[in-house]
């Protein structure tokens, strides 16, 4: 009687958890910028917020600054070609900025996919205009494991998955953060970049192939340069820069 009394409780318990899965899947989710309801349950933004989204047309593919025509590099990237392409989103700015802080200190994870979403749609672009070829590969700017651990995810990886899903590219790892750099903000490019040598490391022989490095926000490129060094270093390869977002400092 006992055996039967906890097999009915374990049916009825199997149900209402299918039950409360089928229900998230058919209710919409609140907007991440303004908290109206979205039309559909996959989407994180309402139509409006979505459509406020930054999204210049053009922006040069060395150093990000918006161009008039669809061309791969404004006058001073022509003269001094950049050695990585950057793809990037627009200017770390409101509401841009408001999604990368919820992602990143609000343990607001959903937003990843979303990021995700709009860089996607930046590199289908700059692929179906033949400025950019599709990496064979993607890698998540890694974080040191005591970050890792604070914040208990890395921001760059769930971007990059979104990513890896939505263009059906291939996410390896094996790239490790083994030094801590303390926050940069203050530093210039020069003192950022001799902070960050010998930060990543390699724990395995990454396959041959155009490699496209994935992170949040692209600010001195310091952080992707010596991530580039470092895998260049094991084997020469092309390497792209993707990143939601971009800041520069003086
Ligand atoms: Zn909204
Ligand atoms: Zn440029």
């Amino acid at each position: 009687m006992k055996l039967l009394t906890a097999s009915v409780a374990l049916n009825l318990f199997e149900a209402l958890i299918k039950k409360s899965q089928q229900l998230r899947n058919v209710l919409p989710h609140c907007c991440l910028l303004c908290d109206q309801q979205t039309a559909d349950y996959r989407e994180h933004l309402c139509i409006v917020c979505r459509a406020d989204l930054p999204f210049p047309m053009h922006l040069c593919l060395g150093c990000a600054i918006p161009l008039t025509k669809q061309q791969p590099w404004c006058g001073q990237c022509q003269t001094n070609p950049p050695t990585h392409k950057l793809i990037t989103c627009a200017n770390y700015a409101t509401p841009l900025k408001q999604l990368i802080t919820s992602l990143k200190y609000k343990d607001n994870q959903l937003v990843a996919d979303e990021l995700a979403r709009h860089l996607a749609r930046r590199v289908r672009l700059l692929i179906a205009t033949d400025l950019l070829s599709k990496p064979h590969y993607l890698i998540a700017v890694p974080l040191h494991p005591k970050r890792l651990r604070q914040r208990g995810y890395n921001q760059a990886q769930l971007i990059a998955q979104g990513l890896s899903r939505d263009l059906d590219i291939e996410l390896l790892d094996g790239v490790e953060r083994v030094i801590n750099t303390p926050t940069q903000t203050s530093l210039d490019a020069a003192a950022r970049m001799r902070n960050l040598r010998g930060a990543f490391t390699l724990n395995t022989t990454l396959p041959a192939g155009t490699i496209a490095l994935i992170d949040d926000v692209f600010t001195t490129g310091s952080t992707m340069q010596e991530l580039a060094a470092t895998i260049t270093r094991q084997h020469p390869r092309q390497i792209q820069f993707w990143s939601v977002a971009h800041t520069t400092i003086e």
